[in-house]
């Protein structure tokens, strides 16, 4: 199923692409390519597969020919595909709570029903959840394969660059023993090379999209780093950087807006509705508003040194608002605030997070405290069976209205 699925959203897009008018937008049909091959790398078993966390420096998988792929990515394409509460169910029949992250319901029930990939390793993280390497660990199980498991460390200092460098050295050396493949150091230095590129092109995208009024449409940035981290190191990820680039440089060039006409600007914390959901269009078509910016998409790393690789990546790692303490995040999502020049913050309080809805009260205070409203969403973001468009209008509806007459829009 997910392999017929991936190959013709594969044909469809290059023909698409193929034949679409002269100086149509096409960054985002590029993006949908790279998910569509992903896919078909994980599921027509011609590569070795590494099922990951998603914390996990895949430029490094990604050098030694390895697919790395964190196993959530199958639970985004479910409930993409509209296809996730079978998988839900079977995992709930057979004893998971439904208070554990939907995301990891989901790839159980999959896993059960034979849809996942049989993996050649695994490779988990403590962060950003324990439920994530619950949910690897118990992948390792199911398929009898090994499994790695990375403790990052929680604070950033140098011992814990040194430490994390350290599980990342060993990681290859598992990775070498256990799936027969090999590290070559010029294959790294290059991975290295076009990590930075995309680092840097990634910092030109952000800086766009703050600008007023932002360049993207309303669906260019949906899980846009998430899923660009998975091909980090690869010539691909430095292609597919650059379009998006150069198409959102062109429109602040024009002066194209993403959206007619944005009145209001709104930052979405941590992931997306992974389902179809009314909820961006809405927001454009009736509030005049943009979600300008995404937790999940912004630079906090600096450029890899190709000396230091690994001390580089645990770098990139430690700085990642996910990996640290909430005031650390919170700390993040005010100086992003502050960049993209937010009226508002959007929550989704995804069912069964224990990282971004339990912080809940605690990032609200904070943002509140900053001039900021905050919408706290009731919705799970994989799972649709208890999706109440009417409550979602009601509320939203609720927060534009109030944010908009405070401007005076
Ligand atoms: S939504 Fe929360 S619990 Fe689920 S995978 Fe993401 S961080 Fe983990």
């Amino acid at each position: 199923m997910m392999l017929e699925y991936f190959r013709s959203l594969e044909s469809g897009i290059e023909q698409g692409l193929s034949c679409g008018p002269e100086g149509a937008l096409k960054a985002r049909k590029l993006f949908a390519l790279e998910v569509a091959r992903i896919g078909i790398r994980l599921y027509s078993g011609e590569r070795k597969i590494a099922w990951c966390g998603v914390l996990v420096p895949f430029d490094l998988l990604n050098a030694m020919d390895l697919v790395p792929c964190f196993v959530e990515f199958v639970g985004s394409m479910l409930a993409n595909l509209g296809s996730a509460a079978p998988f839900l169910e079977v995992s709930e029949q057979s004893g998971y709570s439904t208070d554990i992250c939907s995301y990891h319901r989901a790839i159980n029930g999959a896993a059960m029903k034979g849809l996942m990939p049989v993996p050649d390793l695994l490779v988990a993280s403590s962060s950003p959840c324990s439920g994530g390497l619950s949910t690897i660990e118990r992948l390792a199980g199911r398929f009898e394969k090994p499994l790695f498991v990375i403790d990052i460390p929680y604070k950033h200092s140098a011992a814990s660059v040194k430490r994390l460098a350290d599980q990342y050295r060993r990681m290859v050396r598992f990775a070498e023993e256990n799936a027969g493949v090999r590290l070559d150091p010029q294959a790294l230095r290059r991975a290295v090379a076009n990590s930075n590129l995309v680092r840097d092109l990634l910092v030109e995208i952000f800086d766009l999209c703050s600008k007023r009024p932002s360049p993207a449409r309303r669906n260019d940035m949906i899980n846009f780093l998430l899923v660009m981290s998975l091909i980090f190191g690869t010539d691909d990820s430095v292609g597919l950087a650059a379009s998006y680039r150069d198409e959102l440089l062109k429109k602040v060039q024009d002066g194209t807006p993403g959206i007619k006409r944005e009145e209001v600007r709104l930052l979405w914390f941590q992931n997306r509705i992974q389902f179809k959901s009314p909820l961006e269009k809405m927001l454009e078509e009736e509030f005049n508003a943009a979600i300008v910016a995404d937790e999940l998409n912004s630079v906090t790393w600096g450029p890899i040194d190709p000396d230091s690789p690994y001390e580089g990546m645990a770098e990139r790692t430690l700085t990642n608002p996910l990996a640290s303490s909430v005031d650390l995040r919170i700390g993040h999502l005010l100086e992003m605030a502050e960049k993209y020049q937010i009226d508002g913050v959007l929550n989704p309080c995804h069912w069964g997070c224990r990282q971004g809805t339990g912080a809940r009260g605690l990032i609200e205070k904070a943002l509140r405290k900053n001039g900021i409203p905050v919408l706290n969403l009731e919705v799970d973001c994989i799972d649709s069976r208890n999706f109440s468009e009417g409550q979602l209008r009601t509320r939203v509806g609720a927060f534009m209205e109030t944010i908009r007459v405070k401007k005076g829009v």
